[in-house]
């Protein structure tokens, strides 16, 4: 089998940054052609601190390449949702068991460090201000567009691997090729980034590590905090309707709104009506698509293959489990890059539809249910199952945020208990009748049936 030494990953964001370490292991050299300038010297956020939320998949790839305490140094652990109701009453839904938290981190912040260990790498090489223009997905032939030179550029690595996120040109090329399926479905909502700034003694003006909630039904706002004491907000709201973005048109329209739906996040946004004008509506696709590879000379990764909503926080942690999958199967496979990416593509493909599908799921959660003290409840009595029974239950968020267990055997197995939790709800008035013997009893019947899914065994 012939080893391909030569490879260029195109898009270097948090995927490709990130991949370019992975593959620089096993003696691949690399070239990352990035569109945009380099980040470390020109800011990319226009001065904003967008943040994610990185949770255990994503931290397990850090790992793997020895980079996680460089990472936690920057990270904000969030052990808690606040959510935060009409008259600014707050109530709390614990992320997980005692300890376990997921982790606020700049999105810039993340790549320039992804960029800065890499970049001394003498087998990775950064190539800033090149645009993917075309790939011949037959000769591997890539056109670029270098912005610097106002010229023309053409390479023609072993192997491509594109890594150019949601949009990506070398998805494009690959919808040319026969056979291809591909997916795209915007939600009819969009997003806006705004900003609770710090203290004036440097913390944080709301409880630091949690991750906050304004849920309002159809819409909502989330805050996320950042290490510098700020807190990045995102408003998710309609695109049209009575209570949407076409409807908030002057500083009045918006400061009305906000102090009547948000009114305890006013005080803490002095640049609200700023920034709401000035900052763009970002939209929220989700794309799937197959086949992910062709002949074994290119693959897509991350955001490029599968781009998800943000409200399971699971995008990038996904990318990096992708990288993770991947340099298991680099070990296996040896050097046989076309069996490697049939077998990667096959495996990944019902994880990557399925993460999917609960994001889309989960926003009705957080936007509307997390408000609901039922809700809640149910929330309460789902962990106290768990805790009788911690071979049998593991609950839907706990897999796909804690553990490693595939997104799509997460799904099947949350749907399960989704159902259970429906019968078992209908006893339930108070947490104290969970230990009603009819509920436990109805419990245990049904963990039997449960029993028809097998733990998933790796
Ligand atoms: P990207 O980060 O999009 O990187 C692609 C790179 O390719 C970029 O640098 C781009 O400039 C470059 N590029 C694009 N086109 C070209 C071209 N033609 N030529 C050369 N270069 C090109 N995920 C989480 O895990 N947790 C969260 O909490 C979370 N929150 C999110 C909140 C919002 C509002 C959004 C929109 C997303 C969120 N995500 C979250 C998802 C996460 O941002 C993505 O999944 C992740 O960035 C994907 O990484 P990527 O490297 O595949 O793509």
């Amino acid at each position: 089998m012939t080893q391909k030494k030569n490879i260029a990953i195109m898009g270097a964001g948090l995927v490709g940054s990130l991949l370019s370490l992975y593959l620089a292991k096993r003696g691949y050299t690399i070239n990352l052609y990035e569109r945009r300038p380099d980040m470390r010297i020109n800011s990319i956020d226009g001065g904003r601190s967008i943040n994610l939320a990185l949770s255990d998949r994503g931290w397990r790839a850090l790992r793997g390449i020895g980079i996680e305490e460089e990472v936690r140094k920057v990270a904000v652990p969030m052990y808690r949702r606040v959510m935060h109701d009409e008259k600014g009453n707050l109530t709390y839904q614990p992320y997980g068991k005692e300890g376990q938290a997921i982790y606020s981190v700049s999105r810039g912040g993340l790549n320039v460090a992804l960029m800065n260990i890499s970049e001394p790498n003498p087998n990775i090489s950064y190539h800033f201000n090149r645009q993917v223009m075309d790939v011949n997905v037959r000769t591997s032939e890539v056109l670029l567009q270098n912005h610097t030179t106002h010229e023309q550029e053409r390479i023609k690595p072993d192997l491509i691997f594109g890594a150019d996120g949601a949009y990506s040109m070398v998805r494009g090329a690959m919808q040319k090729t026969e056979l291809f399926d591909y997916e795209q479905k915007y939600l009819e909502y969009g997003y806006k980034e705004l900003t609770i700034p710090p203290a004036e003694d440097g913390g944080w003006l709301l409880e630091k590590n949690a991750l906050h909630i304004w849920p309002r039904g159809n819409y909502m706002m989330i805050a996320l905090p950042n290490i510098d004491g700020s807190f990045t907000c995102t408003l998710f709201f309609p695109y049209e309707g009575t209570r949407s973005f076409a409807t908030i048109k002057n500083d009045n329209d918006l400061l009305n709104f906000f102090v009547e739906v948000f009114p305890d996040a006013v005080p803490l946004m002095p640049d609200l009506a700023q920034e709401y004008f000035a900052n763009p509506i970002g939209s929220l696709v989700t794309i799937k698509c197959f086949p992910w590879s062709y002949d074994g000379r290119l693959m897509l990764i991350g955001d490029a293959c599968h781009a998800v909503v943000p409200f399971y926080g699971q995008g990038m942690n996904a990318g990096f489990e992708d990288i993770t999958v991947l340099d298991q199967m680099l070990e296996t496979f040896d050097g046989d890059w076309h069996s490697l990416f049939k077998t990667f593509e096959r495996k990944r493909k019902p994880d990557a539809d399925a993460i999917a599908d609960l994001a889309v799921l989960n926003f009705e959660e957080m936007r509307d249910k997390v408000a609901d003290p039922r809700f809640l409840l149910r929330k309460k009595i789902e962990s106290k199952i768990s805790e009788q029974y911690p071979d049998k239950w593991i609950p839907l968020y706990t897999m796909v945020t804690f553990t490693d267990l595939p997104y799509s055997y997460a799904m099947e197995a949350g749907m399960m208990q989704e159902k259970i939790m429906k019968k078992v709800m209908k006893h339930i008035e108070s947490a104290e009748d969970y230990e009603k013997p009819e509920v436990q009893k109805l419990l245990q019947k049904q963990l039997v049936k449960k029993e028809k899914l097998k733990p998933y065994k790796g």
